[in-house]
């Protein structure tokens, strides 16, 4: 397994919708296990493959903060949520491609999520609470949104500056 940079927003790849993947070629396996390898190091509850700059419809996720709990490493490839409840929950979001920035999204507090799995089954489930926000901001990131795209332009814009400016310093480092 390997470790991948994390694209920095603002990058073009994380505006791009991505591709849908057919079958489940053994790249894509392999590009799951380097996901979820670079989500925890990073440390992070989710990573869509835009993110590592693959532009394919597959995102990893793992939202048991608590360490004495069991991990539960998911890998979600095309996924699509088939419903989402009218109630809903507001979270204070971060991104890794958008480090140290948080702000508060309000998404449908429950979503139910097709997709298929790494074996090549068909999967659905209901996700709430904080596993409903992440899936919801990772598939987000397939169709190229960001959950700073929520927010008001002038706040946006500022991270966004702040981004460039950040990414300015790492390439002089
Ligand atoms: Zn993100």
């Amino acid at each position: 397994m390997t470790i991948r940079p994390i694209l920095i927003h603002p990058d073009p790849r994380l505006k791009k919708v991505c591709d849908p993947i057919t079958g489940v070629p053994v790249e894509i396996g392999k590009l799951a296990e380097d996901m979820l390898e670079t989500m925890y190091d990073a440390p992070g509850i989710g990573l869509a493959a835009p993110q590592i700059g693959v532009t394919q419809r597959l995102l990893v996720m793992d939202c048991v903060k608590d360490p004495e709990l069991a991990q539960r490493p998911m890998a979600l490839i095309n996924p699509v949520i088939t419903w989402s409840s009218e109630d809903r929950s507001t979270y204070e979001e971060g991104c890794l491609s958008i480090p140290e920035q948080y702000a508060e999204v309000e998404r449908p507090a429950v979503v139910r999520v097709q997709w298929t799995a790494l074996d090549g089954t068909r999967q659905e489930e209901e996700f709430s609470g904080l596993w409903a926000t992440c899936v919801q901001h990772e598939i987000d990131h397939l169709d190229g949104k960001l959950f700073i795209d929520y927010l008001k332009p002038l706040k946006r814009q500022m991270i966004t500056r702040k981004m460039e400016k950040l990414k300015r310093e790492r390439a002089r480092a």
